[in-house]
Formats: structure tokens, C-alpha cells, sequence
């Protein structure tokens, strides 16, 4: 068992800075297109979605939403369940979903279809991190914090079985180094 920190990636300041500015830009989207519903991804998506919210200029509210992947042995499948749905009504809302990392592209895939079938206004979605060489389906992101390379990326709420999710930054981890 290696416990070594993981590699920085992007560091605290980095994240900082790139969240204020994807903060701006949504707030300026959403100037005449309230009220915003921001829907947050659990687990992975919470750190981003607090430090997201909190630097926005224009009135938010916040739900959460929690979906798992089915996984046949350690392979995933793709396919997407539902695990926690929004509690409030999403009816001619304006929603943006907050994920933590878009890779194949499945899990937003679905969760712009659940977000849909609640009928809003409109949907938009926000992913602090995109790899987009991974890319299985082609799926619209209309906010990108960064695009990384196919690695397996922790912290700022990611996590690796669990662990890391707490780091302040992002950081690269081997998951042969952590077994
Ligand atoms: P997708 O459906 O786009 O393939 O996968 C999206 C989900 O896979 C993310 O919400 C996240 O839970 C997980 N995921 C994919 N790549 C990574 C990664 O590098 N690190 C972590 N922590 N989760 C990842």
C-alpha cells in the first residue's frame, strides 16, 4: 500500500481562479434567465458546486441529485441508475447541472434526459473537469473548468474509493499504487 500524496494536477489557486471566472460567465448567461436552478452531482460534484454557487452574482438555488453506475466485474458497462432525484420542482426553471468530471459521457447523457423529463426551461450543464479523448457519446457541455488527460484524477470533492476527496486540488493517482 502506497499512501503517497497524489501528483498536483491543478493547483488550489488554479481551480480558484478558473471557478471565479466559469462564475462569471454563468452569471452573466443567466442575467435574464432566472429563476437558476444548479444541480449538483453527489457525490463527486460538492466542493465544486459550493465554491461555484457562492461566487455567483445572480439569484441561484441549490438541489442535488445522486445516480451510481452499473459495473459488470471491475469493467463499467455505461449504463447509468438513479439513485436520488431533485427534491424540489424544476417546472419552467432554468437548470444547470454541476458534475464533477465528464469522461464517457453516459452519466450526463442520462442525467440531462431525468433533468428533461421534469420539465424546466431549459437545461445547460457545468463539468469542472472533461476528458474529452474518452468521449463515447457526444454530449453538449456548455461549461468546461478544464479538459485533462485520461487519468485517474482525485480531489476538490473526487475521490478514489472514497479516499482524497478532500484534497484541495486535483491531483493524478496510479489505482495500481493504491490497491
Ligand atoms: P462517464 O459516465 O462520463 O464515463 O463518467 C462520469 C463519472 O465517472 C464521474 O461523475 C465520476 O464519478 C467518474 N469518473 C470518471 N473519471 C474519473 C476520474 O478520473 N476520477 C474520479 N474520481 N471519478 C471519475
Amino acid at each position: 500500500m502506497n499512501d503517497m500524496a497524489p501528483q498536483v494536477l491543478i493547483s488550489e489557486a488554479d481551480i480558484s481562479k478558473r471557478v471565479a471566472e466559469l462564475a462569471d460567465e454563468i452569471s452573466a448567461d443567466y442575467a435574464n434567465k432566472t429563476p437558476l436552478i444548479m444541480v449538483g452531482v453527489l457525490k463527486g460534484a460538492f466542493i465544486f458546486l459550493a465554491d461555484l454557487s457562492r461566487r455567483l452574482s445572480i439569484p441561484r438555488t441549490i438541489e442535488f441529485i445522486a445516480v451510481s453506475s452499473y459495473e459488470t466485474g471491475s469493467v463499467q458497462s455505461g449504463a447509468v441508475r438513479l439513485v436520488m432525484d431533485v427534491r424540489g420542482s424544476l417546472v419552467d426553471k432554468h437548470v444547470l447541472i454541476v458534475e464533477d468530471i465528464v469522461d464517457t459521457g453516459h452519466t450526463l447523457d442520462y442525467l440531462i434526459g431525468i433533468m428533461k423529463s421534469h420539465g424546466p426551461a431549459s437545461v445547460r450543464t457545468c463539468t469542472l473537469l472533461h476528458k474529452a479523448e474518452s468521449a463515447e457519446v457526444d454530449v453538449p457541455i456548455d461549461y468546461t473548468g478544464f479538459s485533462v488527460a485520461n487519468e485517474w484524477v482525485v480531489g476538490y470533492g473526487l475521490d478514489y474509493a472514497e479516499k482524497d476527496r478532500t484534497l484541495p486540488y486535483i491531483g493524478i493517482v496510479n489505482p495500481e499504487d493504491r490497491a
